[in-house]
C-alpha cells in the first residue's frame, strides 16, 4: 500500500484514526468497499458512543478512550488531519512500516481513472475566497465544478458521488497537506505564508514544507505570491512535471509569467503569447468584492489557477463578478454619520488583520479576544498610522494594549474590560464616539473569538447588530 492506485479493498485491515467529520465517512466508505475497518478514539464521551453505535450497526469496529494503540494487524492508517504527527499511534506505525494517509490521501487514491483534476490552493488566510472565486470562474467558463475540501465539502464525497465534474477547486489546509504524500494537482497556490499552527507543525519550517507539499508534482503551474518570497522557495524546492512553469501574483506591474495590476486592471503577462511584450486585460479591479488589496491578490491567484487550465479571459472576468464573499470577510454592514462599519470577524489572526487593517485610510479599530499566543507589535507597528483610534474586548485584550502603548503611543486606546457579550454593542458604542466621517470602525480582532462567542460567525451577528442598533438611535 505504498504508491500507486490500490485497487482491491477485499478483507485490508485499516485503522481509521479519529470519529468526526473525516472520519466517519471515511470509514463508511472503506467498509463499502470490503476492508475490515477499525475507528480509535481518544474520546469515550456520549456523542462518541452513539456515533460508535452507528458504526458497529454496520460492521466497524470501534475503540474508544484509546487513540494511541496501533490495532493488531493494522496495513494501513487513514487519520484525521487534525491528528499531531507527534502521536504515538503514528510511532507505532512507523515503527511497523505502516502508512498513514489522511481524509485528502485517501480521496486522491479513490479517484477514478477518467477523474476530474485538481486546482489546489493553501495559504495561512485567504484560502476560502479564492477558492470560492475560482469554482465561480470556471463555472463562468461552463465548466462543471465545485469548491471543495478544507471548505466544508468532503473531497470524499466529490470524488465518490453521483455528480460529473470536469475540474475540482480544491482547499487545503497544513493538516491536510502533511497527510497527503501522493497528492499531484494539475496546478496549485500558496497564497501567503505566516506563522499560524505552530504548536501542531512544531516549527515554521516544519508548517511551510507542509504547505509546500501542494505543489509535488503539478502539471501546468505553480502559482506564488511576488510578495511573500517564502511561496517563491516552496515553488523551487519542488519536484514538478517537466514544463510546469512558477507563475506569480502581484498587486504591482507584472513581469513575464506573472498575473498583476496595470491602472486599475487585472492582468495576465504569463498565459499570453509572446509574453515578454504582450499582456491580457482579464478585468477590472473594481470587478472583485471588496476591492481590498489582499482581496485583488485573491482574485489574482485564482485567476492564475484557472488560466492556466485554459480558461478564457472574459470567463474570469464574469466569474469575478459573480462572486460574493462568504459573510464576515469584510463585509460593509451600514453607513452610520458618513462613518462605514465594517464586519472582518473571520480575521482571527494577526496577518489576515494586517491584510484588512492595510485596506482603510483611517480606523477606528475594534479588536481583541484569544491570542493564541500570537504577538502584536508587528501588526500594530504596520497599521499604526491608519488608525484614528482601537477598541479593545476579550480575554487577551492586554496584549494588543502594551503592543499600542509601545509602538503607537498616540493612538488613543479604550479597554474596555470586558469578555461579557454584551461588550460588542459597549465597544461599537466606543467605537461610534471616537469616528469621525469619512473613517471607517474595522471589526478586525487578530484573535480567535472563543472567550466571548461560540464562534467568529456569532461575533461578527454581534456586531452587525449592535450596528443596527446605533443606526436605529441615531
Ligand atoms: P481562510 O480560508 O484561509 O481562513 P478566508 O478566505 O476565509 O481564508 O479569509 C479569512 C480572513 O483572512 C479574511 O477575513 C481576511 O481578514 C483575511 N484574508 C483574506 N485573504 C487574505 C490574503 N490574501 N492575505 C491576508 N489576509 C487575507
Amino acid at each position: 500500500m505504498g504508491s500507486g492506485q490500490v485497487t482491491d479493498w477485499q478483507g485490508k485491515n485499516v485503522t481509521v484514526a479519529g470519529l468526526g467529520v473525516s472520519g466517519i465517512p471515511a470509514a463508511k466508505v472503506l467498509h463499502g468497499l470490503g476492508a475490515q475497518v477499525t475507528v480509535v478514539n481518544d474520546g469515550d464521551d456520549a456523542r462518541a458512543r452513539a456515533q460508535a453505535t452507528e458504526l458497529e450497526a454496520i460492521g466497524v469496529t470501534v475503540r474508544l478512550g484509546d487513540g494511541a494503540t496501533l490495532p493488531e494487524g493494522t496495513e494501513l492508517i487513514v487519520t484525521a488531519p487534525g491528528w499531531k504527527p507527534d502521536k504515538p499511534l503514528f510511532a507505532a506505525a512507523h515503527e511497523a512500516g505502516v502508512p498513514v494517509w489522511g481524509d485528502v490521501e485517501l480521496a486522491w487514491r479513490l479517484r477514478g481513472p477518467d477523474a476530474a483534476p485538481w486546482l489546489a490552493v493553501t495559504g495561512t488566510n485567504g484560502k476560502t475566497t479564492t477558492v470560492q472565486m475560482l469554482a465561480s470562474i470556471l463555472k463562468a467558463a461552463g465548466l462543471r465544478t465545485a469548491a471543495v475540501g478544507n471548505i466544508g465539502v468532503s473531497l470524499l464525497d466529490a470524488v465518490l458521488g453521483e455528480e460529473q465534474y470536469d475540474v475540482l477547486a480544491v482547499e487545503l489546509s497544513s493538516y491536510q497537506l502533511h497527510w497527503a504524500p501522493s497528492l499531484r494537482a494539475h496546478s496549485a497556490a500558496v497564497l501567503n505564508i505566516a506563522p499560524d499552527h505552530l504548536d501542531w507543525h512544531g516549527s515554521m519550517e516544519a508548517y511551510a514544507k507542509d504547505k509546500g507539499r501542494i505543489y509535488e508534482g503539478n502539471r501546468v503551474a505553480c502559482v506564488y505570491n511576488v510578495a511573500d518570497k517564502a511561496t517563491e522557495d516552496l515553488v523551487r524546492e519542488a519536484d514538478v512535471e517537466e514544463g510546469c512553469r512558477a507563475i506569480g501574483f502581484t498587486l504591482g506591474t507584472p513581469g513575464p509569467s506573472q498575473l498583476g495590476v496595470v491602472e486599475g486592471i487585472l492582468v495576465d503577462r504569463a498565459f499570453v503569447e509572446d509574453r515578454q511584450k504582450n499582456a491580457q486585460e482579464l478585468a477590472e479591479v473594481a470587478d472583485v468584492d471588496p476591492p481590498a488589496p489582499h482581496n485583488i491578490a485573491n482574485a489574482l491567484a485564482a485567476a492564475a489557477l484557472a488560466r492556466a487550465y485554459g480558461v478564457p479571459p472574459k470567463a474570469v472576468r464574469d466569474g469575478l463578478r459573480a462572486f460574493t464573499p462568504d459573510a464576515h470577510r469584510i463585509a460593509h454592514v451600514a453607513d452610520v454619520d458618513g462613518v462605514a462599519y465594517v464586519d472582518d470577524s473571520k480575521a482571527t489572526n494577526t496577518h489576515a488583520a494586517e491584510a484588512s487593517l492595510a485596506a482603510y485610510e483611517s480606523i477606528v479599530w475594534i479588536a481583541g479576544g484569544l491570542a493564541k499566543g500570537a504577538v502584536f507589535e508587528e501588526l500594530v507597528t504596520k497599521s499604526a498610522k491608519r488608525l484614528r483610534a482601537a477598541v479593545l474586548i476579550g480575554a487577551d485584550r492586554a496584549l494588543i494594549r502594551e503592543a499600542l502603548a509601545r509602538h503607537a503611543p498616540e493612538v488613543p486606546v479604550v479597554d474596555l474590560d470586558r469578555t461579557d457579550t454584551g461588550a460588542m454593542l459597549a465597544a461599537v458604542q466606543e467605537a461610534k464616539g471616537l469616528a469621525q466621517p469619512g473613517d471607517t470602525v474595522l471589526l478586525a480582532p487578530a484573535c480567535a473569538s472563543m472567550d466571548m462567542f461560540a464562534n467568529y460567525n456569532q461575533r461578527g451577528d454581534a456586531f452587525a447588530e449592535a450596528v443596527r442598533e446605533l443606526g436605529a438611535g441615531a
